[in-house]
């Protein structure tokens, strides 16, 4: 069977008001992720584009708060590593400057500033931007390895605005390294495992081939990089990349990093399209040193605040739950996008 696309279709009744109380048929459909075998559930709403935002407004209504990584502030609010870790206690490339995350979410924590521009609309990243952020980040974890043998799980993250956690404006990645892999890094390194155990093959070139002539959530290819919306999707925009054959981070080479940072650039021209102003990225890694079994893969999933009050989009599925609920199809999704690529 190998990879398997499961889901179920289920109908709830209610009487409608806004059809004369009428009766009508709600459908929700569940899905198991092809690889975790996690469910999400997936709603449909007929929404081609949300709402424009202000983020003029919605800027000024955060109001001045002094920025840490701002040019004129950064060398004076901001920490340094160690000079045996890192010489001068900060890596600079370009515009980006990578220093010490002040909360240790893991053994080693780093934030990389990515421009000296306070607040960066989505369509103006360039991949020069992000291709700088990305690689530093790798020197950065390539240095970890090399201090620290014990160190063996990776991920490259961004929280883009408030509305997806970000408590800066300012954009910067966070790079975590560390003994343990996440709950859902772990998760998708030991299917990835068991899979190649039992199929004899690798999932995430299973997943290609499979979406690839299904055409359903294939978006498109950038180099070595392959672009899908997810089976089961995380959010309301969840968009998957592959990096063929790399299994961990520290593979990665320059081209890999500028593939998917063009890639990218093509996302965030949707996303400016069809008002989507927030996300959470995450570049995954597997387990360094280790089996050929997992493909470097990346999740990005699109975020916003809920009208009519501003409301939160992670609710008590997620949270207490553990299960997401997508508003779009990813088919949908793929269609939207497709011509982006
Ligand atoms: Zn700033």
């Amino acid at each position: 069977m190998g990879v398997e696309f499961k889901r179920k279709m289920q109908q709830a009744k209610i009487l409608d008001p806004h059809r004369g109380y009428q009766e009508r048929a709600l459908t929700l459909e569940t899905r198991w992720d092809p690889l975790t075998k996690m469910t999400v559930r997936v709603l449909d709403l007929p929404i081609k584009k949300l709402d424009k935002l202000d983020m003029e407004e919605y800027l000024a209504r955060i109001g001045d708060v002094k920025c840490p990584f701002c040019p004129d502030s950064l060398e004076e609010l901001t920490p340094k590593f160690t000079d045996d870790f890192i010489k001068g206690g900060r890596l600079r490339f370009g515009e980006v400057c990578l220093l010490p995350n002040r909360l240790p979410f893991d053994k080693f924590c780093a934030v990389s500033v990515l421009t000296q521009r306070h607040y960066v609309p989505i369509p103006d990243f360039t991949e020069e931007i992000l291709f700088n952020g990305f690689s530093t980040a790798c020197v950065f974890l390539r240095r970890v390895v090399e201090v620290d043998p014990m160190v063996r799980f990776f991920s490259i993250n961004w929280n883009y605005l408030p509305m997806s956690g970000g408590s800066i404006i300012h954009p910067h990645l966070q790079i975590i390294g560390g003994e343990l892999p996440t709950n859902y890094q772990g998760e998708m390194v030991q299917r990835g495992r068991e899979y190649q155990q039992r199929w004899g093959k690798i999932f995430w070139d299973e997943l290609i081939l499979k979406e690839k002539e299904l055409g359903e959530r294939y978006i498109g290819a950038v180099g070595n990089t392959v672009w899908l919306a997810s089976y089961a999707p995380r959010g309301f925009g969840d968009i998957m990349a592959v990096f063929r054959e790399r299994t961990s981070i520290i593979d990665l080479s320059d081209q890999d990093l500028r593939d998917f940072s063009q890639g990218l650039v093509k996302a965030f021209h949707y996303f400016h399209d069809f008002n989507h102003y927030s996300f959470n990225l995450t570049l995954y890694s597997g387990e360094y040193g280790q089996d050929g079994s997992f493909w470097v893969n990346a999740r990005m999933v699109t975020r916003r605040l809920l009208p009519p009050v501003g409301a939160s989009d992670v609710s008590y599925f997620e949270k207490l739950h553990g299960e997401s609920i997508g508003y779009k199809k990813p088919e949908r999704l793929c269609e939207e996008m497709r011509g982006y690529f």
